[in-house]
């Protein structure tokens, strides 16, 4: 192992945060002292502080912080359709798309909205989105004990779409189900099920 394994480098303050951008836009061939370009360094710089908030948050904490404990409830919980957005590690771009998760309890449950806000603080990385399904999925299941988690997302990759092989409306789609999830079938054909079924806001158009 060398030093920077275990030992992380202090963080660049704003100012040589800045200083980056401006080289980056002198490199794109732009001059960072015109006037439409005076305040983009700041601007980007807290725009990374948005993309990135996940760094500063921990996901097993949003769980654990607010569960119950039940007794009896062995039904499938299912949140669907919650938009992300992440950014590709290997060029920084956006990963936009839509994340289903669902579990189904052991003895503890959380409210939907920490279920949104774990996906929330894994998006707020550099991410590959496999990894993010497995760290949404590996968290779920570690920290609720559940019977089994099922966690799939279906993304654009701007790095797809806008450079390179410009395939726009190609998504990517990957899962991590474990548990009664991975073992068992009818569990998996039951969420299936619950995932093709139209919402409520959709059957109401
Ligand atoms: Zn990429």
């Amino acid at each position: 192992m060398t030093p920077t394994d275990t030992v992380p480098l202090p963080r660049p303050s704003r100012e040589e945060a800045e200083d980056a951008i401006r080289t980056l836009l002198r490199w794109a061939g732009e001059d960072p002292a015109r006037e439409g370009l005076l305040d983009t360094p700041g601007r980007v710089v807290r725009s990374y502080e948005e993309f990135f908030q996940g760094y500063a948050e921990d996901p097993s904490e949003i769980l654990s912080r607010t569960f119950s404990e039940v007794d009896d409830y062995d039904e499938i919980v299912l949140l669907r359709d919650i938009r992300f957005e992440s950014h590709c590690e290997h060029h920084m771009v956006p990963i936009i798309g839509v994340a289903h998760v669902a579990y189904l309890p052991g003895k503890r449950v959380v409210g939907i909205s920490k279920l949104a806000r774990v996906v929330e603080a894994f998006s707020r990385r550099l991410q590959i989105q496999e990894r993010l399904t497995a760290q949404i999925a590996n968290t779920i299941n570690d920290v609720l004990q559940p019977h089994g988690v099922a966690v799939i997302l279906e993304a654009g990759h701007q790095c797809m779409t806008t450079r390179g092989v410009h395939r726009p409306g190609v998504s990517m789609v990957t899962s991590r189900m474990l548990g009664v999830f991975r073992t068992n079938s009818d569990t998996r054909r039951e969420l299936m099920a619950m995932l093709n079924r139209p919402s409520a806001a959709t059957t109401h158009i």
